[in-house]
């Protein structure tokens, strides 16, 4: 079971692994290039593994990794790369019937938050595991120890000019 890998990809058919029994198991190795976790933020390089397990209702996904964030430093307002580790599971429920390919009735009728196999017997895991790295971003992002803290305003030639105007204008109103 070496050499198995997915590449810029999060859509695996299990209609192999379906037709096995209970406890049959598949790894691959995973690489993502990228992976957009919402209009902003872009999780890169994402490298892991994902471990696929035969259940008798669900395959289980157990996918471990780690990827790199570009947030924003909430001190200095920099951008800087933001290392993430996930590791987790999630149960795809087995929809369809991979020899008949009628569709299976779920458990109750409440979790339509659950992830399912398609009828094309492929499981996508690219929900789960943007929302995993959502969860593991730090609540307030920061650049790290040596963060230079908040911006400061450069006093350059321009605002000495505006300095000397404030000067003469402060002059002209003691005048008064
Ligand atoms: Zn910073």
């Amino acid at each position: 079971m070496t050499g198995m890998e997915l590449q810029n990809d999060t859509v695996i058919n299990v209609a192999a692994l379906l037709r096995e029994p209970m406890g049959a198991a598949r790894s691959l190795d995973l690489h993502l290039e990228s992976l957009p976790l919402d209009d902003v933020l872009v999780a890169r390089d994402f490298e892991g593994q994902i471990r696929l397990t035969r259940l008798s209702d669900d395959i289980l996904a157990s996918i471990n990794g780690t990827t790199a964030v570009e947030l924003e430093c909430q001190r200095c307002l920099e951008p800087f790369i933001q290392p993430v580790q996930v590791k987790f599971s999630q149960e795809f429920r087995i929809a369809y019937d991979v020899r008949t390919g009628a569709g299976l009735a779920g458990e109750t009728e409440e979790e339509d938050e659950e992830f399912e196999i398609s009828a094309n017997h492929e499981l996508d895991f690219r929900e789960p595991l943007r929302q995993e790295i959502l969860i593991e971003l730090p609540m307030r992002p920061s650049c790290g120890e040596n963060c230079p803290g908040p911006p400061q305003v450069e006093r350059g030639d321009e605002d000495e000019s505006i300095d000397e105007r404030f000067a003469a204008l402060s002059a002209l109103l003691d005048d008064e």
